[in-house]
């Protein structure tokens, strides 16, 4: 972290420049700085965004706009997510970060994101990175599970995504509906279909944590040292500055040295209950 601790614990002002509508229960917002310009940031890393009277959040950076803003994907699930859900444009924020560490850009590997859910917000941007810079990698594969079609985040990006020669895009859902005529079942499946050097691959993982176990089991199997396979930790954060301890996971303040962990170093962790 680049900031003096003490800096980073003061919100900066920021204003709502636009909301998309993602899904019913989910928003993009478009926060930009009230003075100066964004402070640059790492794909992976997260911001504390705090909706003034309801309180503060840790919420992954989804992109970027143009060099001004930030991105921010909000999903509603509690008091502070919907406040910030239902902002209007023109709204302040306060917002502190960015914080943690980010994504490997694993340049001159095959390259494999996999996603769950909410989960893809975060990997976006390592996703965009990686298209801009394609001739960079090696094979890349987008590998995306969602319950059901209807709530596909980033539709259509996905799509654009999907219509490149140069990337591997796989979507499967829990539940189909009639119009579906794609992969039905959990996302970790689609590892054993997908083409890639498993010794030379960096895999990027974000989703729930049960996925997310599946998904390292998986990749196991397939031959991708646990040296070459990243996760992204959420836990609950509170000062975001290494102090206050409440993302502790073990030895590590995840604030700090994650969200974004090398699985090599956190899989006795992972294997533990309730940690
Ligand atoms: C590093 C990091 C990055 C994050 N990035 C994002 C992001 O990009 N977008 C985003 O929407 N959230 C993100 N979160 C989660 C976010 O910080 C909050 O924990 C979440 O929005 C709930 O906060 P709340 O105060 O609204 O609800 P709370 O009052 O904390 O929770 C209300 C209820 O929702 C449940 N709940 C909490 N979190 C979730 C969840 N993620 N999914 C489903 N149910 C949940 C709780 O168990 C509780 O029952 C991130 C968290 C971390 C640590």
């Amino acid at each position: 972290m680049d900031m003096p601790r003490h800096n980073a614990l003061v919100p900066a002002p920021y204003r709502v420049g636009e909301v998309y509508r993602e899904l019913p229960d989910t928003v993009t917002l478009r926060l930009v700085p009230e003075s100066g310009g964004r402070p640059p940031y790492t794909p992976g890393q997260f911001n504390m965004l705090y909706a003034f009277g309801t309180g503060e959040i840790a919420i992954s950076i989804s992109g970027e706009d143009e060099g001004e803003g930030f991105l921010h994907t909000v999903r509603e699930v509690g008091a502070v997510s919907t406040a910030l859900a239902r902002l209007a444009v023109g709204a302040r924020v306060g917002l502190r970060g960015p914080f943690g560490a980010g994504w490997p850009t694993a340049e001159g590997s095959d390259v494999i994101f996999v996603a769950g859910g909410l989960g893809l917000a975060p990997l976006r941007p390592a996703i965009r990175r990686a298209l801009a810079r394609r001739s960079d990698y090696g094979r890349v594969a987008i590998l995306f599970g969602t319950r059901h079609p209807a709530e596909m985040l980033y539709r259509q990006e996905l799509e654009q995504w999907r219509q490149r020669l140069d990337v591997d895009v796989s979507v499967t859902v829990d539940h189909a509906d009639a119009l579906w005529h794609g992969n039905v079942g959990v996302v970790p499946a689609l590892i054993a279909r997908t083409v890639f050097d498993p010794k030379n691959a960096v895999a990027l993982v974000c989703g729930p944590e049960v996925m997310m176990r599946f998904t390292v089991s998986a990749l196991r199997e397939a031959g991708v040292p646990d040296g070459r396979v990243y996760l992204s930790m959420e836990r609950n954060m509170k000062c975001a500055a290494g102090l206050c301890g409440h993302c502790q996971f073990g030895p590590e303040f995840l604030c700090m040295t994650g969200p974004v962990m090398p699985f090599d170093r956190i899989a006795s962790l992972f294997a533990t209950r309730e940690i």
